[in-house]
């Protein structure tokens, strides 16, 4: 497992939520972070089917562009009663000719669970995949989870994308609702980053 000895890291998203979470994961290690966005980098199409090749993708991009350390996060929202979708497709599923709308996300996943008429708890997951490149092509892969349920009607306007329809296991508001230091204690993406800290960080 290499380390991630260099003081300067790229992160490779251009997903605002995402960058205020990571960037929040990384303070404690001092490392000096900037962002693909901030460099001017285009993102890259994500053209593969599981979050480890689309992880793989933006961090290599990302790293080969800088010549520095790249971290990218490919995360997504699965939900069994749908055969695990959206899955690596989340942020698809939020596409509009205007941009992202997630609460329409959120409304194909509710009207697609009715459809299927399951029944409550609509048990789900979120997947975290980090994966650090450096410019040389090495990389190393860390993955995260934190199972829950799906509710509605959407509650809370902390986080980013599916966060107000989510319930994790053991509480009783949604990531939408609760802390934001709350839901990084116990997040996927907190849960990968864990596993990269005492992997990458750590002496
Ligand atoms: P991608 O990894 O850039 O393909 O996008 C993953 C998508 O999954 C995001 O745009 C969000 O919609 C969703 N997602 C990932 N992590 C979270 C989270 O912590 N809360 C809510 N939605 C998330």
């Amino acid at each position: 497992m290499r380390k991630l000895v260099e003081n300067r890291l790229v992160l490779a998203s251009h997903n605002k939520g995402k960058l205020v979470e990571i960037a929040e994961l990384l303070k404690p290690f001092g490392k000096s972070v900037v962002s693909a966005g901030d460099l001017g980098f285009a993102e890259p199409a994500e053209t593969e089917d599981s979050f480890e090749g689309n992880a793989r993708i933006k961090a290599h991009f990302a790293a080969k562009s800088s010549g520095l350390p790249a971290l990218s996060d490919d995360s997504g929202l699965q939900v069994f009663a749908l055969d695990n979708a959206p899955g690596v497709y989340s942020a698809d599923w939020a596409e509009t000719p205007d941009g992202r709308d997630f609460n329409l996300a959120m409304n194909k996943v509710w009207t697609q669970l009715e459809k299927s008429q399951s029944s409550a708890p609509y048990k789900a997951r979120f997947i975290c995949v980090l994966c650090i490149a450096w410019p040389n092509g090495h990389d190393e892969i860390f993955h995260g989870t934190v199972n829950g349920s799906i509710v509605w009607p959407m509650r809370g306007n902390s986080g980013f994308g599916y966060d107000p329809i989510f319930k994790p296991v053991g509480k009783t508001q949604t990531f939408g609702e609760i802390d934001p230091a709350e839901k990084h204690a116990i997040s996927h993406r907190a849960d990968a980053f864990a596993k990269l800290t005492a992997a990458c960080l750590c002496d």
